[in-house]
């Protein structure tokens, strides 16, 4: 059997090249390595680790929906679904926008289902940006925007989001802009660092998206998922509609990851250009699926907000874990995530550490600079980041093992 190494990405041009550096996914030897997601999950499976690295949930999402998508497939919804996405889902997104937020959108001219919002980002980015643009992301960032950026041959710029409360710097923004800036990427909640961003952040976001005639393009997928605070969209601010695409997925409300069924909306005009990119990327997204994730988005307001209750919860007895175990624990208002500093128990580097995690004491975390490039990899050198989607005996499991880490340190 042949095997085809991959050519080293450092120094070239290729696409494929771009996507890997932009996304921290060269190993070091200059060749295309697997997601830190990914290679963190190997790791937590190889020492039978408990896995508080990647951000899926351990447990189902809401039995009708499962049960929804089961007969989908039993009744014959086995074939594609049209580009822009079943009707009924399109007709319940439009539903949920305006349920939950006030928003009006056309089903027919101004959603668009994907795969997952990964594929949305992709769509959106690829739509609108390219060589001589600027893409602007706050660091640290979800590792597709700095892929798919690194894919379009725009530059990706970032304004740094810092501790403790890791709000944008409304100075440091405002600097991150330019002329040349086409897109503004927010993500609110933002992963990894679970915060929920101020309205004045958001809304000095859309002064400055204005003024430089940018398009925000904004990753809602946690959107149900705050602990105490409201979710405030982008797309419901003074001036914002025109120029915001709105992205969401079925995966993080519902537990359902896997399923990988997203969403955007905006403006018919934007919409219609991301709507041309995607059909050549999949074309159309799994139509068994959407049935039932329409249904779970008709779900009484009960089932979100308990959901949000039950994470609520499970952040804090994971927070109190990590505390115990001698981290400086960032609390984050919204999310999957926990944000922690090691450097209280004399550990500078956080990345090492996540890779000897989980043969050390059988947890799995993820290191909070492989979101940043090197400036932002810097500062974030002593950060983890923890997952607690998971069963509270999983996470209390987990945390019983953290408290160990001090005395092997
Ligand atoms: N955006 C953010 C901020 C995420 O954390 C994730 C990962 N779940 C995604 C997008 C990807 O969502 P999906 O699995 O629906 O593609
Ligand atoms: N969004 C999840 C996380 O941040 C998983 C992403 C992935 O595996 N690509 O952990």
């Amino acid at each position: 059997m042949t095997t085809h190494a991959q050519p080293a990405a450092r120094n070239s041009t290729s696409p494929w090249a771009r996507a890997a550096l932009g996304a921290n996914l060269l190993g070091s030897d200059g060749r295309l390595g697997i997601t830190i997601f990914e290679e963190v999950t190997a790791l937590a499976q190889k020492h039978a680790a408990i896995n508080l690295g990647q951000g899926f949930p351990d447990e189902d999402g809401p039995r009708e929906i499962l049960d929804a998508a089961r007969s989908a497939i039993a009744d014959g919804a086995n074939q594609y679904a049209p580009g822009q996405g079943l009707a009924v889902l399109r007709h319940a997104i439009a539903a949920h926008q305006a349920r939950f937020y006030g928003l009006t959108v056309d089903p027919q001219t101004e959603v668009i289902v994907s795969t997952g919002a990964t594929e949305s980002i992709a769509a959106a980015i690829l739509a609108f940006a390219g060589p001589g643009d600027e893409v602007l992301t706050f660091e640290p960032f979800y590792d597709s925007y700095g892929a798919v950026i690194g894919l379009s041959g725009a530059t990706h710029t970032t304004a740094p989001l810092r501790a403790p409360d890791f709000q944008p710097d409304a100075a440091a923004l405002e600097a991150a802009f330019s002329e040349r800036t086409r897109i503004v990427v927010v993500n609110n909640p933002h992963n990894p660092t679970g915060s929920v961003f101020s309205r004045a952040s958001l809304e000095l976001v859309v002064r400055l998206a204005e003024r430089h005639g940018a398009i925000i393009v904004t990753d809602e997928v946690y959107e149900h998922l705050t602990f105490g605070v409201p979710h405030l969209p982008v797309a419901t601010l003074p001036g914002a509609a025109e120029r915001t695409l709105t992205i969401s997925s079925a995966g993080k409300t519902f537990s359902v990851t896997g399923w990988k069924v997203g969403w955007l909306s905006g403006p018919a005009d934007l919409v219609a250009q991301v709507r041309t990119v995607k059909t050549f990327l999949t074309y159309t997204s799994g139509t068994p699926f959407q049935g039932a994730v329409a249904l779970g988005l008709g779900l009484p307001d009960a089932f979100f907000s308990s959901a949000a209750a039950t994470l609520r919860k499970k952040r804090d007895l994971l927070g109190e874990g990590l505390r115990a175990a001698g981290f400086e624990v960032f609390e984050p208002e919204g999310t999957f995530f926990t944000m922690v500093d090691a450097a209280p128990l004399g550990i500078d580097d956080a990345t090492d550490l996540a890779r000897r995690l989980p043969e050390l004491i059988g947890v799995a975390a993820i290191p909070v600079a492989m979101f940043c490039h090197e400036d932002g990899a810097e500062r974030t050198r002593s950060l983890l980041r923890f997952a607690f989607c998971k069963k509270f005996d999983v996470i209390e499991e987990g945390a019983r093992r953290l408290g160990t880490l001090r005395a092997r340190v």
